[in-house]
């Protein structure tokens, strides 16, 4: 049965029990990446100590059973996303590895010059980069999406500029810097009225909210291992089976061939087709390893908790002079804010002396703290294991820093 038990819950991170500069650590930087359940580190040690071998490489027991695990986790991650297909699940090493394998490959061959690009304005740079380069190899434009001053998609514009020239919406589906939950049902409704394929980038929204690509109807769908509570390097594309089989492969080597010679190679079928040379089978065993952990968590309950503890935060800091909260959402697990006058990273600085770690700067979102008119900022993101004493210590010590500046 489902349980949520702040105290159980924060025995299973070992690395939220250290100091950091003489005091115990306050993690409030998890949209960055999350720290790690045991049941995650012990998945990867296990496996090094155990099953570990090369996978479809099946010659041995111990290839057989890594093959077998490997398989399963793809399986986890299906399920945990719902997609339809098992083969519709691609290995990456994280989310921007997922978002350049759709540019070049589903993207690259299909815009043609003038084909359009709709990019939202609050992206992540992953979300952004990679559709400048492939607009630069094709001929095809990034339009933009703008934002309104409370930091939401302006969708009177979105709807104004998307036509017949849209090929692709790239959008996210909550933003790193805001919380900014974007409408992306009604865009991914409205931009295949017009034939347009949807990139959605779940970075940041598969950890606080339960995904359902089928009920989406999302064209691609990508995250990073790392942001829920697995390790760095395993990451997720999904994408509708039509789609994925008719891109051409993007990397070469070995696993996503049929058959290889000098005269000309024949490519393997979904999933292989996208994962040339051997994969991070630990980290895949690792991630399956972090969804079953958090589905046996009351969500509801972790959401409640991560909220209560947000308007405590919010609440402790309001009085600070000339601090401002910027383009805040209302159920967002992060918000970032400013004070006036101050520079972000010299208040980091000063937190973090106090063992508190939060993120500052532009948060690779440079359009959109352009936008702003930001600089930086500072920003608070919070998860299950964060405890009413994290904030009380953040609010403490932001209020040294704002008065010792
Ligand atoms: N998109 C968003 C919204 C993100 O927050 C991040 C990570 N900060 C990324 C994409 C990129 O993820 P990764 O670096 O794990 O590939």
């Amino acid at each position: 049965t489902a349980q949520f038990d702040i105290n159980q819950i924060r025995q299973q991170f070992p690395a939220l029990a250290q100091d950091c500069n003489g005091q115990p650590l306050v993690y409030l930087d998890s949209a960055a990446t999350t720290q790690k359940p045991k049941i995650v580190i012990e998945t990867i040690q296990q496996y090094y100590s155990g099953h570990n071998a090369n996978v479809h490489r099946g010659s041995h027991t111990l290839t057989a059973a890594a093959t077998v695990q490997f398989e399963r986790a793809r399986s986890t991650v299906q399920q945990f996303i719902n997609a339809e297909h098992h083969k519709e699940i691609i290995w990456t090493r994280g989310a921007t590895e997922a978002l350049n394998l759709i540019a070049q490959t589903y993207a690259r061959q299909t815009l043609e010059p003038g084909d359009e690009i709709l990019v939202s304005e609050l992206e992540h740079h992953a979300n952004i980069v990679p559709w400048q380069i492939v607009a630069e190899q094709t001929g095809a434009k990034i339009v933009k999406i703008p934002m309104t001053a409370d930091c939401r998609l302006d969708m009177d514009a979105f709807h104004q500029r998307l036509g017949s020239r849209t090929k692709i919406v790239a959008v996210a589906h909550i933003t790193n810097v805001t919380g900014t939950r974007n409408p992306i049902e009604e865009m991914i409704a409205a931009a295949h009225q017009y034939g347009a394929v949807t990139v959605v980038d779940g970075a940041q929204a598969v950890a606080h909210e339960k995904v359902d690509v089928q009920a989406l109807n999302a064209d691609f769908y990508v995250f990073s291992g790392h942001k829920i509570f697995a390790p760095a390097g395993i990451g997720i594309l999904y994408g509708k089976k039509a789609l994925l089989e008719a891109m051409p492969p993007w990397h070469g080597g070995g696993k996503m061939v049929e058959k290889v010679s000098f005269e000309g190679t024949t490519f393997s079928a979904l999933p292989g087709k996208f994962e040339a040379g051997t994969p991070n089978v630990a980290g895949s065993l690792a991630l399956a390893a972090a969804i079953d952990w958090l589905g046996k968590l009351d969500h509801l309950a972790a959401e409640h908790h991560i909220h209560q503890l947000r308007q405590q935060a919010l609440e402790g800091i309001k009085d600070i002079e000339d601090l401002r909260v910027v383009g805040l959402q209302p159920d967002a697990s992060l918000f970032s804010f400013v004070v006036d006058g101050v520079h972000h990273q010299d208040i980091a600085t000063l937190l973090d002396q106090q063992g508190i770690a939060l993120r500052a700067g532009h948060h690779c979102a440079h359009p959109m703290l352009d936008a702003l008119g930001l600089a930086g900022t500072l920003r608070v993101s919070l998860a299950l294991y964060n405890t009413e004493q994290d904030v009380e210590r953040f609010i403490a010590a932001l209020h040294k820093a704002c008065s010792m500046l």
